[in-house]
């Protein structure tokens, strides 16, 4: 271990590792170059713990939900989230949508890309860092990785070394549980789209739908190859994000930033140069940083496309700043308007190089000057736009989705003929009715005509005397489709148009909806 400083006050000393960024803009490989392999040092901190944290919620919500049941009664399935291709539904908890009603789950999407926006122009990358299930199971694959292999040292001097028995029964270990762990998440995925329970022995006992085996096949591979093996390579060279959220930063969002206005010069022999009369700033150059960074870059060189902004580097750097008995947040998460004021203090107003003892005061604490990150910043204009917006939409759903019609009708007027002329004179009109019973119980639905004097109808399938109103069951959850058949009498047409009203109610809930539909009838001489 190669000691570089150590605070009086702390018995602990501070290791320099021996790491280099690899994956930054000026050292980058061409994309069909070999990977230079990254070996991420474990990190602990408040950060890392937060991660840890969301990474459970995330993945206890991905795994977990598919077996979450949720009571509809006898008539609807009992799974509390459920794509139901089949039947083309979607269910969620105590919500149901029908093909028609997507425009629901578009809002939803709207809100999740406005609400994407908002966190992006406040904290960064906070999705690419935290919530992305790029990095969440690359975080589970690491884990696993560690555990097997050990540390960062540990995994370099195992890579690099040759294939001897233990290599190989490590290597062959860590491969069997991500392809285990690449397997369940494919399997699960495939549950939110049948009921779990049914599906979990159809698919062990080999009865499952072909495409339940290829879609497990297909997501195994590709959680596998992204989580396992191409790692950073997912976000440097094929996700778009990094590059479309550039354009949502402004100088108030949050990114991780290293404060080299208080960092610079950096120095390993910190003690010695200030001994020495130089200027030497907070920086020891231990590389920590670096070493746990999973993408491979040193944060240092500033802003990069490749910072996801997980904020490992944070927690590496903090617990060197306690070693050296200097203030934490010398990585921190910063914006660009107060990284400038400190700058800008630091340089004396950019006239001179970079001097952290501007920043400090006589006691040598960082001064009152330096501007420090406070919560009112995130609300500006910007973001009360973006939560304007999302909380518009959002209450607007709920409000459509609690006011919605669950008994709708949907009529069809018979092209071929338009209209039948009876033999005693009378004019019939066919219609293609479609009544949907949108709730899980059975309903009694009443068709009634409303207008056109003297009507009445009669529907093939319901054994009903013909009048102005009928009484049809329909099944919980389905659609009826019926075809009716309305006449009126020759002495009763006004014109070779008339609009009329098909009325659906259900008497019991008071539900009811109407169509308008016209009733075509030759022109009389
Ligand atoms: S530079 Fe820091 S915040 Fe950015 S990816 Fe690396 S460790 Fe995470
Ligand atoms: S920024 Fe912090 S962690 Fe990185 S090299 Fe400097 S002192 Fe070490």
């Amino acid at each position: 271990m190669n000691v570089i400083a150590k605070n009086p006050a702390s018995s602990e000393a501070i290791e320099r590792l021996d790491a280099e960024a690899v994956n930054s803009a000026k050292v980058r490989q061409p994309l069909y170059a070999p990977r230079k392999k990254i070996f991420p040092k474990r990190a602990s901190g408040s950060f890392r713990r937060f991660k840890w944290l969301i990474m459970l919620v995330t993945l206890g919500i991905y795994y977990v939900t598919p077996w979450l049941r949720w009571d509809r009664g006898a008539y609807a399935p009992d799974q509390a989230v459920l794509v139901d291709i089949a039947n083309r539904r979607f269910y969620f908890f105590f919500i149901e949508i029908w093909p028609q009603e997507f425009i629901y789950v578009a809002g939803l999407l709207v809100m999740a890309g406005v609400g994407l926006f908002l966190i992006t122009s406040t904290v960064g990358r906070a999705w690419c860092g935290y919530t992305c299930p790029q990095t969440v199971w690359v975080d589970l694959f690491l884990v696993v990785e560690r555990a097997i292999e050990g540390d960062r040292n540990a995994r370099i001097k195992l890579d690099a070394g040759p294939y001897s028995l233990d290599k190989i029964g490590k290597r062959v270990a860590k491969h069997a549980i991500w392809i285990a762990i690449a397997v369940a998440t494919g399997g699960a995925w495939i549950f939110y789209f049948a009921d779990a329970p049914t599906l979990l022995v159809d698919v062990v006992t080999g009865h499952a739908a072909p495409v339940a085996y290829i879609t497990v096949a297909v997501l195994t591979a590709t959680t596998y190859v992204f989580g396992g093996l191409m790692r950073e390579q997912v976000c440097t060279y094929m996700c778009p994000w990094p590059r479309i959220q550039a354009a949502m930063l402004d100088e108030h969002s949050l990114t991780v930033t290293y404060n080299d206005w208080r960092g610079e010069p950096r120095s390993r022999h910190s003690k010695k140069a200030a001994a020495a009369g130089d200027v030497v700033g907070d920086c020891v150059d231990c590389n920590a940083c670096v070493a746990v960074c999973p993408m491979g870059i040193d944060i240092r060189d500033g802003q990069q496309l490749e910072c996801i902004t997980c904020a490992l580097c944070i927690d590496a750097c903090d617990s060197v700043m306690d070693k050296t008995g200097k203030e934490r947040g010398l990585i921190s998460y910063a914006t660009l308007s107060d990284y400038n004021a400190n700058m800008g203090i630091a340089t004396a107003g950019g006239t001179a190089a970079i001097n952290p003892r501007l920043v400090r005061d006589e006691t040598g604490r960082l001064g009152d000057k330096v501007a420090h990150f406070h919560l009112r910043k995130i609300f500006r204009p910007r973001t009360f736009v973006y939560s304007g917006a999302w909380a518009l939409i959002g209450i607007g759903l709920v409000v459509a989705l609690l006011s919605r019609d669950r008994l709708e009708v949907n009529v069809l007027h018979d092209r071929n003929p338009q209209f039948v002329t009876l033999s005693d004179g009378s004019i019939r009109n066919g219609y293609t009715v479609k009544l949907l019973n949108m709730i899980p119980e059975p309903r009694v639905i009443v068709v009634s005509i409303d207008g056109l004097p003297g009507a009445v109808m009669t529907a093939t399938g319901i054994d009903q005397p013909e009048g102005r109103s009928m009484a049809v069951p329909v099944e919980p959850d389905r659609l009826r489709t019926i075809r009716v058949f309305v006449t009126q009498p020759q002495d009763q047409v006004d014109g070779t148009a008339q609009s009329f009203r098909f009325v659906v109610e259900d008497k019991s809930s008071f539900e009811a909806d109407t169509y308008t539909a016209n009733f075509y009838a030759p022109e009389t001489r």
